[in-house]
């Protein structure tokens, strides 16, 4: 079955006028401000991957029946293409985009789409998309490839049909530009991921079970929550969309291992490099959230940071729970989480040299 296919491309016939672009881009928010079209292929079990196209973003028909809609065959990626200083576009690693695709599709059951035609459905949209990265500081095409089950049948079995898409919005920063630091509430009714669970899996559904635990966190008046493993309610895992780093006075950092019940983030494998380029010792290895308070109290521990596509690199300033609160270095973003923060941004945006051959150029 193929590995590559040829993407057709039918042009939106009623595009958004480019004045019109102009004016929504200078204030795009995140996740609302849509473009003009998408990629879309098709899977049929026998038959393979067939069908590439990039055509207008348009609404899907879907029957009721449809696998995904009862038993939630569905996974996704998150991915953005950048301005360089030079005018190109840049995406950031993209193959371990296509990579964490396979292992999420292959523990939810589904197929795995080749590499290439995962790489070609990203490039070419953002290709055909480059006039919506936003010019300001933070703005990029956030990318957004998925795929779920379409066949109609209620039963129990991995489905025989499936659809992959890309869409695309244009995004400013995702936390308010000025946010010195998020407070984050700690959970403790409620777990993200089970040990054997889906946890390294990026899935809807594991955000869907996400999503009261959150709202726990806003009527905490925290930004977002922090998991604890389900097993012991002991050790810090992640938050609901970002993984975390934890830098001492000795000049180690620990970050949680990755266990199964973590998603094993793009940004935190780059930025264990990145430490290590400093110099830092960086541990995979558990962490547990008792310490994590008495270290704060102690001042042992200096920062804490959460890293993520959307977000890059956000300092954690407090920490509530309902055994009280705690305040992690000065509360507001530390030295290495800034420094960390611009080296990243700076590969990313080619205002840096890339040692690790992480940028690549299209168009
Ligand atoms: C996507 C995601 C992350 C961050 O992964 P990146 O590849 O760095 O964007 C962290 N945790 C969860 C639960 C996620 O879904």
């Amino acid at each position: 079955m193929a590995d590559t296919l040829d993407f057709g491309f039918h042009p939106n016939p009623d595009p958004m006028p480019a004045d019109e672009r102009a004016e929504r881009l200078k204030d795009p928010g995140f996740g609302t401000l849509f473009t003009d079209h998408m990629a879309m292929v098709r899977y049929t079990e026998g038959k393979g991957w067939h069908d590439a196209e990039i055509s207008a973003r348009r609404a899907l028909s879907l029957d009721p029946a449809a696998a995904v809609l009862h038993y939630a065959q569905e996974i996704f990626e998150g991915m953005k293409a950048y301005k360089q200083a030079d005018g190109a576009i840049a995406l950031f690693r993209p193959e371990e985009n296509a990579r964490r695709f396979q292992r999420s599709a292959e523990r939810m059951a589904m197929p795995e789409l080749p590499e290439q035609i995962f790489l070609d459905s990203i490039t070419r949209l953002t290709e055909v998309e480059r006039d919506w990265i936003p010019p300001q500081e933070g703005g990029a095409l956030y990318l957004r490839p998925f795929m779920f089950a379409s066949e109609a049948f209620l039963g129990v079995r991995p489905a025989k049909e499936y659809l992959y898409l890309v869409i695309a919005c244009s995004v400013g920063s995702y936390f308010k530009a000025d946010a010195p630091a998020v407070t984050i509430w700690a959970s403790q009714n409620y777990s993200r991921a089970a040990p054997g669970g889906t946890g390294a899996a990026k899935c809807g559904g594991n955000y869907a079970a996400s999503l009261p635990a959150q709202a726990e966190a806003i009527e905490a008046g925290c930004d977002q929550v922090v998991f604890l493993d389900a097993a012991e309610k002991r050790w810090v895992e992640e938050l609901g969309g970002m993984n975390l780093f934890f830098v001492f006075d000795n000049g180690e950092v620990v970050t949680p291992p990755l266990t199964g019940t973590i998603l094993p983030g793009i940004t935190r494998a780059s930025l264990i490099q990145l430490l290590r380029d400093e110099g830092l010792t960086v541990r995979e290895e558990p962490y547990a959230f008792e310490d994590w308070r008495k270290d704060s109290e102690s001042g042992r521990l200096l920062e804490t940071m959460a890293c993520g596509t959307a977000a890059v690199v956000t300092a954690v300033g407090t920490v509530k729970s309902a055994d009280g609160d705690f305040t992690i270095g000065t509360g507001g973003p530390g030295q290495i989480t800034r420094k960390m923060r611009d080296r990243l941004v700076n590969i990313q945006r080619g205002e840096a040299p890339d040692p690790h051959g992480w940028v690549k150029h299209i168009g």
